[in-house]
């Protein structure tokens, strides 16, 4: 990489941060479009975001992710949020446009773009059943609902997060609330079925969030856990005869929209998904 006094900067503010895969695939694409920009990840202590944010907007960086536990957080340190940060209430990337600091979220976006690159399926007919209501089934249920999905189910460990959830998504479609333990004829019923929670991540790969019987194959199941990637939910599901859907395509996917925003013209997706696929092996 040529670095010269030309070259731009964009990252990923998080704490802890490396653990990230974001680099390795941020700066592969930087350097196949010949993009005169560097992606760095900086690990931010909660206490220093507010200084760290003023002093990136006075280095006039192009833009960051920013990931756990700042998604949040920063929002008061930014001009403005697009409409998809403001109804989700978390940010994921930051752009810089002419001065202004603009919070995006991309997750919802990036799961929706790649369940309907790999499956081949009409949201409009969707009955989803999201488990989880914490924040990555916020962004993915206001993806889904936006789209225009037919119904969204919430189960949820605890129920009052869930109704809390399927409230919110009301204001885009049919939606209803159930404890996770009650919600058997809720999945069955169900066209897509997906896993928001941490259950099945890395080292405890053996549970899963819901019985896998209750599954059959007309059913899709999504499991946004990607460590380990074919999670015992998705084993089970395959089991069942369902089609079945990682998380690596939503991670991917996030990116990929981030860097589009950044930079205005197409990620090269198949390339961050070889380095993306490699780095988790
Ligand atoms: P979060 O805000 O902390 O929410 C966690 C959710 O999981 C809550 O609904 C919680 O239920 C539920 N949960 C946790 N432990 C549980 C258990 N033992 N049994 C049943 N439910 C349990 O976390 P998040 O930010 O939404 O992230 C959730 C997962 O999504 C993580 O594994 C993360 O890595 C993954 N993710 C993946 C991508 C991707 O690109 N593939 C993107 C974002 C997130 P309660 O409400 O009852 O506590």
């Amino acid at each position: 990489m040529n670095i010269t006094s030309q070259t731009g900067i964009v990252g990923l503010l998080g704490h802890p941060v490396s653990h990230s895969k974001s680099p390795e695939i941020m700066n592969a694409a930087l350097q196949q479009l010949e993009l005169p920009y560097v992606y760095v990840a900086c690990d931010v202590e909660p206490t220093e975001l507010a200084q760290v944010v003023a002093r990136l907007r006075a280095c006039k960086w192009r833009g960051w992710n920013v990931t756990i536990p700042h998604k949040v957080n920063i929002i008061p340190y930014l001009d403005r949020l697009d409409a998809s940060a403001a109804e989700i209430g978390a940010v994921n990337t930051v752009v810089n446009q002419a001065g202004e600091l603009v919070g995006y979220n991309t997750d919802g976006a990036g799961y929706v773009r790649s369940l309907t690159e790999e499956n081949n399926l009409l949201l409009s007919e969707q009955r989803v059943v999201i488990i989880g209501a914490g924040g990555a089934a916020r962004a993915v249920g206001y993806a889904l609902a936006t789209a225009g999905v037919k119904q969204i189910t919430v189960i949820n460990r605890t129920l009052a997060k869930a109704e809390e959830l399927a409230h919110h998504l009301s204001q885009w479609t049919q939606t209803s609330a159930t404890a996770i333990l009650n919600a058997q004829r809720e999945v069955e019923v169900a066209t897509l079925v997906i896993n928001t929670t941490s259950v099945g991540m890395s080292p405890h790969i053996d549970v899963t969030p819901i019985n896998p019987m209750w599954l059959q194959p007309h059913h899709i199941v999504s499991d946004l856990v990607y460590h380990p990637r074919h999670t015992a939910l998705l084993q089970g599901a395959q089991t069942r005869g369902a089609v079945t859907h990682t998380g690596l395509g939503m991670l991917l996917h996030q990116a990929a929209i981030a860097f589009e925003l950044w930079f205005h013209q197409p990620a090269p997706i198949q390339l961050m998904r070889r380095v993306l696929e490699n780095s988790l092996k």
